[in-house]
């Protein structure tokens, strides 16, 4: 008996070391994006994230109000992780956003966000827009309410929603940063985590506009890739500086400082993109019934 217990203590202690030493995936060399399909057959599917959207190959739609519960709330306590791959924010106390409407049906419930990166402003962003790369971009993690709970939501196709923003960079200082990156800093080294209080809201963290984005169907862009995420990519881009970006290339990776850690752009294969964009479609329609009403008067003109 005690001999099995010593074993089973041993096995415990091994996995412990496993979680905490060995990556098993990485952005480079034997590890990264191009090896991820030997270990998990999902990541060589065929609706994969992230993608480069081409605005001249997107459909306009559209769709229903975008619905944000909570979303201004401030967040009395909010908890930063460095798990080796990124920085990842979860809320401890305060109310769980959450949002409907849109491409979805039902309500998503948020879960976490995390950031992409990479070595230099030039690229780092996941999503890209017409062959653009940008230097960072958040991913908000939502499941779809209606399966309880973030493993139940993972076995479906409509299960997660990301959020997904993009970044450009500015000579101004984003003050609605600053509280954030001062986190940064307490979780250099890998698995360290650090607890910030009165996070100012998801709203004044995101952009204010958030009724032009693309959506489309499409997968984690890590580990296990699985295709169960529905994604709304913002139009609008979030300010901020080279140096706040700075405090994100500082963090402990697996080999030393974790400099990027995106996937690049997949195939969009048989998907559609679709656009939604109130403001064009409203200019659209304006001068639609603007001919309508002058083309016969127009005409007659000429005539
Ligand atoms: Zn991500």
């Amino acid at each position: 008996m005690v001999k099995c217990i010593n074993f089973v203590q041993f096995l415990v202690f091994m996995v412990f070391i496993y979680g905490y030493f060995c990556q098993d995936f990485g952005y480079d060399g034997d590890e990264g994006p191009s090896e991820w399909g030997k270990r998990y057959k999902q990541c060589v599917g065929k609706h994969q994230s992230p993608i480069d959207i081409d605005i001249h190959n997107v459909q306009m739609v559209n769709l229903p109000k975008l619905r944000f519960d909570f979303f201004n709330k401030p967040l009395r306590n909010v908890r930063l992780t460095n798990t080796g791959h990124t920085v990842k924010m979860t809320i401890e106390e305060g109310p769980t956003p959450t949002i409907n409407g849109g491409p979805l049906n039902g309500t998503y419930e948020f879960n976490h966000l995390h950031f992409h990166w990479g070595n230099n402003d030039t690229h780092g962003s996941e999503n890209m827009l017409n062959h653009n790369s940008f230097p960072l971009e958040l991913h908000v993690l939502f499941y779809n309410k209606y399966y309880g709970s973030l493993d139940e939501a993972s076995k479906h196709t409509d299960g997660y929603l990301v959020l997904s923003f993009l970044y450009s960079t500015s000579t101004r200082s984003n003050k609605h940063y600053d509280l954030f990156e001062s986190g940064l800093s307490k979780i250099v080294k890998i698995n360290s985590t650090y607890k910030l209080n009165n996070f100012e809201s998801l709203d004044k963290f995101t952009t204010a506009r958030k009724d032009s984005y693309f959506t489309y169907e499409g997968s984690l862009t890590t580990p296990p890739c699985s295709e169960i995420v529905t994604w709304i990519e913002f139009r609008d881009t979030i300010p901020i500086t080279h140096e706040q970006i700075e405090h994100f290339r500082q963090l402990n990776g697996p080999h030393g400082k974790l400099t990027h850690n995106y996937r690049p752009t997949q195939n969009l294969n048989d998907r559609i993109i679709r656009m939604n964009s109130s403001a064009t479609l409203k200019t659209s329609s304006l001068l639609l019934g603007w001919l309508t009403i002058c083309l016969p008067f127009l005409l007659n003109l000429i005539r």
